[in-house]
């Protein structure tokens, strides 16, 4: 039995798990980084099966040989690492870069294999006197430095670029990247313990700290769910949605967003990855929404190069997986559309189609506003309730056409003469009423009057010729703010005013608060 067997076999073993897990990554491939870590495990499986077949052999030209065939995996390691660690953390490398990598490995795998011919990489190849059993021993030539320095640089920049990414995403993201860097750390060392010739007859162990380490990287990747999270998320839905999505963390940070939301924000931009939401310059309103104490809805509009547009955001605190912060997710639906019919119905209900006055249900509202308005500033206010005399017998001689032409005149003439913080309104039939803010009884009575007239004098000419005279009567009521009054009670005044004013001979106004005309005094 040789005695370099059990060495065979722990490198054996070693290239056995790695082909499992290239399995479970292959099945699991549509997660991203998945294939660059199976790429990364085959490559190592070559390489300990490679090493342990080198191990079990026993002359130099055997030794050779499968020293040869492993470094069609050592070659192309630092390739699949620096990828895979890019995309397992949600980046993505350019096209050239991988090919510059992918290069670098070709070159790496050339000069050893070219070896015979330049003389230039493992330098009077021999076997180890001091081994147990046949180990390769050789002088570095320049050649063999190139693949050592190129493995060690990429290490080296996976490494800072994940402590810089560390830096800026939430805690739970932060464990992960940390496991990558401790499982990348392990085969990094089995490299140098190598390169310096520290292990006993020159043996290698960077093929079994490979299979420590990767173990660890498919544990971070499949069971911690970091895949699972960043990139199918953002490759499949985010990338493509028609609604804007951005993320913070629960500091406030921005930590992604998709096409969409730079769309509607063009200010956002890579730079601002990891920066507080509150100095990217977004909307107020999207800032305290999203880093408020509580989830919510967020309503914006923005001024657009023709239209606003108008945006209805829902914030809502999704658990990342393993992590005890939540991050903030905002999505903003354009409703734009929805907003401008609502806006339609919501004008049309508010206002009287044939005289273009408030309908009755929105000047009831403006009133209820204005009374609890008058209360709370301790201002008097004034209500006009207007019903033309003898309406019916305009449509009966001039027909209903011609009385609708008449009440927009009415109406016409009311707003010539009511001030403009004043509201008309239609309460129905042949029915106005007038809200005056701020105007006492005196004034009230004014107002009236000056109405009174000038649809006594308006004229409206029908299509035969003839010419329409109408008059109105007027209820006055007025609140009081020493005593002010609820909605039903003043317009139940104004209608009792209204009712007297009809009953003292119309076209007059009335107002119930006022004393009744003294009794005539007749005879002794
Ligand atoms: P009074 O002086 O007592 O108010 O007499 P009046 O004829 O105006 O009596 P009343 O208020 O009861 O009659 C309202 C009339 O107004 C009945 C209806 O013919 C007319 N009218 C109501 N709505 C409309 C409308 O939209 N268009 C037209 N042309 N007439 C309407
Ligand atoms: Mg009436
Ligand atoms: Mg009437």
């Amino acid at each position: 039995m040789p005695e370099s067997l059990p060495y065979s076999l722990a490198m054996f073993a070693a290239a056995a798990l790695q082909l499992g897990l290239a399995a479970v990554a292959l099945r699991r491939r549509d997660v991203s980084g998945a294939r660059a870590f199976a790429a990364l495990t085959l490559a190592s499986a070559l390489y300990s099966a490679g090493y342990a077949m080198e191990l079990g052999s026993m002359d130099l030209e055997r030794i050779l040989f499968w020293n040869h065939v492993e470094h069609f995996g050592i070659a192309f390691l630092p390739a699949f690492w620096a990828i895979y660690s890019v995309q397992v953390v949600g980046g993505r490398i350019p096209r050239t870069g991988v090919l510059i990598l992918l290069g670098m490995s070709t070159i790496s795998l050339v000069l050893v294999l070219t070896d015979s011919l330049h003389g230039q990489g493992h330098v009077a190849p021999r076997l180890r006197p001091d081994a147990p059993f046949p180990v390769l021993d050789f002088d570095r030539g320049t050649a063999y430095w190139f693949p050592v320095l190129y493995s060690n640089a990429v290490l080296l920049f996976g490494n800072v670029r994940l402590a810089m990414a560390m830096r800026r995403v939430p805690a739970p993201w932060r464990a992960r990247y940390a496991l990558l860097a401790a499982g990348s750390v392990l085969p990094w060392a089995g490299l140098l313990l190598y390169v310096s010739g520290s292990v006993p007859w020159g043996l290698d162990l960077t093929a079994l700290s490979l299979a420590v380490a990767t173990p660890l990287f498919a544990w971070g990747m499949f069971h911690l769910g970091m895949l699972d999270l960043v990139p199918v998320a953002r490759d499949r839905v985010f990338e493509g949605m028609r609604d804007a999505v951005l993320v913070v963390d629960h500091l406030g940070r921005v930590l992604d967003f998709n096409p969409a939301a730079r769309r509607v924000f063009p200010v956002l931009s890579a730079r601002i990855l990891g920066r507080p939401l509150a100095d990217s310059g977004l909307p107020r309103v999207v800032v305290d929404g999203m880093t408020g104490p509580d989830d919510g809805e967020v309503d914006l509009e923005l001024p657009g190069p023709q239209e606003s547009r108008v945006f209805r955001g829902n914030v809502s605190s999704i658990n990342a997986p393993g992590g005890s912060h939540a991050v903030r997710i905002l999505t903003l639906v354009d409703v734009t559309a929805m907003a401008s019919v609502l806006g339609e119905l919501r004008t049309q209900a508010h206002t009287d189609l044939l005289t273009g006055t408030l309908s009755r249900r929105r000047f009831q509202e403006v009133l209820e506003i204005e009374i609890s308005r008058s209360r709370r500033h301790g201002h008097s206010l004034s209500l006009l309730m207007m019903d033309l005399d003898h309406f019916k017998s305009v449509n009966d001689t001039f027909g209903h056409d011609a009385g609708d032409r008449v009440l927009m005149a009415v109406a016409d003439s009311c707003r010539e003469v009511i001030r403009g913080s004043d509201a008309l309104g239609r309460l129905g039939g042949e029915e106005f009423a007038v809200l005056l803010p701020e105007t006492g009884p005196m004034g009230a009575r004014v107002a009236a009057e000056r109405l009174r007239q000038r649809i006594e004098a308006q004229r409206v000419t029908t299509s035969d010729g003839s010419v329409i005279q109408v008059t109105v009567s007027i209820g006055v009521a007025s609140a009081d703010p020493a005593e002010p009054a609820e909605l039903a009670a003043l317009l139940d005044a104004a209608d009792r005013g209204l009712y007297r004013a009809k009953q003292s001979g119309r076209n007059r106004v009335g107002r119930i608060d006022e004393p009744a005309p003294e009794p005539l005094i007749t005879g002794f």
